[in-house]
């Protein structure tokens, strides 16, 4: 499998010269399989470039199974801005979850984000043939590719994917927050005395070992890390984001291979990424965890598995 991360900044994007080198669109990962499948994660702003770049490749366009881990408005913004979605003839897959208190489909979400008062073009115009699935928890295959999806710690609904080719295993979290007791007090100490929140503190447990085992030995592991261990859990929890000092623990306890951090905060510049960098790198050493196994993502980066 080869990755190319087109967008890797959280909740909006932000061109300018202070994040020229890491990149400031929107969250898109690109997975091409062995066989040539197309699989996308996620269609924030970075999808856009994929798209132009995609027209570029000189070769007919592949069948497009996008992938999205929510509907948050950073994972489908670039949807409309995706030249292929104007190509007849081009199939396109569309898969996410969608909130269990929504009445809407994805189909209807993504819909939505097109009507008239915000886009021109509406979602019935394309010209591609597309394709909507509501998913869930579930295992299906593209190809050579088996991917399994597992719902992951949000705000609303959202799914992380692991994707395995010929031995070689990736795991994609998309937007992920560590479990925590929410009935627990600002010093951590459950209301024990309370019936109605026995056994939370166990949920938890068991929502933290789900979790390990499904990243567990994975060859890549692709996390959300927007914060660092100063922001979070003190100024951004139940935000919805993880922070480097939670990754570097789970990358150890699921015998990770490589690690990449993204889904950056839009308040870093470069140089706030390369220090935060420094700080992971010097955290992991100090854990026994080989700093050189850990990567920041940034836009054009490439990885092989
Ligand atoms: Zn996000
Ligand atoms: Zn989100």
């Amino acid at each position: 499998m080869k990755l190319t991360f087109w967008g890797v900044r959280g909740s909006i994007p932000i061109p300018g010269a202070e994040t020229a080198r890491y990149g400031g669109n929107t969250p898109c990962l690109e997975i091409e399989g062995s066989g040539g499948e197309c699989i996308l994660f996620e269609a924030g702003s970075g999808l856009r470039v994929l798209g132009q770049d995609l027209m570029k490749r000189g070769t007919s366009l592949p069948a497009v199974n996008l992938f999205i881990s929510h509907t948050h408005w950073d994972h489908i913004q670039g949807f409309p801005f995706f030249t292929p979605c104007y190509i007849p003839g081009t199939k396109i897959t569309i898969r996410g979850p969608v909130h269990y208190m929504e009445k809407k489909t994805l189909q209807d979400i993504f819909a939505n984000q097109m009507e008239h008062e915000f886009f021109p073009v509406s979602n019935q115009q394309l010209a591609a043939d597309i394709a909507y699935e509501d998913l869930s928890e579930t295992e299906l295959e593209i190809g050579g590719v088996k991917i399994r999806s597992q719902y992951m710690n949000h705000s609303i609904r959202s799914l992380g994917y692991r994707l395995e080719e010929a031995g070689r295993t990736l795991v994609y979290t998309g937007d992920h927050e560590p479990y925590y007791n929410m009935f627990a007090d600002a010093d951590g100490d459950a209301h024990e005395d309370d019936l109605l929140f026995e056994g939370v503190d166990d949920t938890v447990d068991q929502a933290v070992k789900r979790f390990i085992g499904f990243v567990d030995q994975a060859d890549v592991f692709v996390v959300d890390c927007q914060y660092t261990p100063d922001e979070y859990p003190s100024l951004k929890k139940a935000w919805g984001h993880s922070s480097w000092d939670y990754c570097l623990d789970w990358m150890q306890q699921a015998g990770a291979g490589r690690m990449i951090l993204t889904h950056h905060d839009p308040l870093r510049t470069d140089e706030a990424l390369d220090a935060i960098f420094q700080d992971v790198q010097r955290a992991a050493r100090e854990k026994g965890i080989d700093p050189d196994a850990i990567m920041i993502a940034r836009e054009g980066m490439e990885v092989t598995i």
